[in-house]
């Protein structure tokens, strides 16, 4: 038996998976995310980047779509080795394609020149 804490709301139900039988989702989305989760897990990856001449630091960064989940720690080594410029806008591509996932990198927030 393999038990999942659905993720896709905040009631986070417990689903138990025996051979054929889904049980402890209380909708639909619970078994076609524990489905989708043992399949191929994916995951929205959320980080952050260097940023220069900015107010802070470093950018908070996220994917505009979900990255298969062996394939995050790749990820989250390419975006260690990126640098962006200040200002940035909200949604601005930040890193394209990662990974040739069809996913991009998008800024999470604005961020003004120092
Ligand atoms: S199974 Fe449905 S109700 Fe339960 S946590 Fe998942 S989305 Fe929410």
């Amino acid at each position: 038996m393999r038990k999942f804490i659905c993720i896709q709301c905040p009631l986070g139900c417990e689903i138990t998976v025996e051979g054929e039988k889904i049980e402890g989702n209380r909708c639909v989305r619970g078994k076609e995310y524990v489905m989708q989760e043992m399949k191929n897990p994916k995951r929205v990856l959320t980080t952050t980047v260097f940023i220069e001449n900015a107010i802070h630091p470093m950018l908070p960064v996220r994917s505009n779509g979900e990255v298969p989940k062996e394939l995050l720690k790749e990820c989250m080594k390419i975006l260690a080795g990126v640098k962006v410029k200040a200002p940035v806008k909200k949604g601005d591509v930040i890193y394209k394609n990662i990974l040739n996932t069809g996913v991009d990198i998008i800024a999470s927030r604005s961020m003004e020149r120092k």
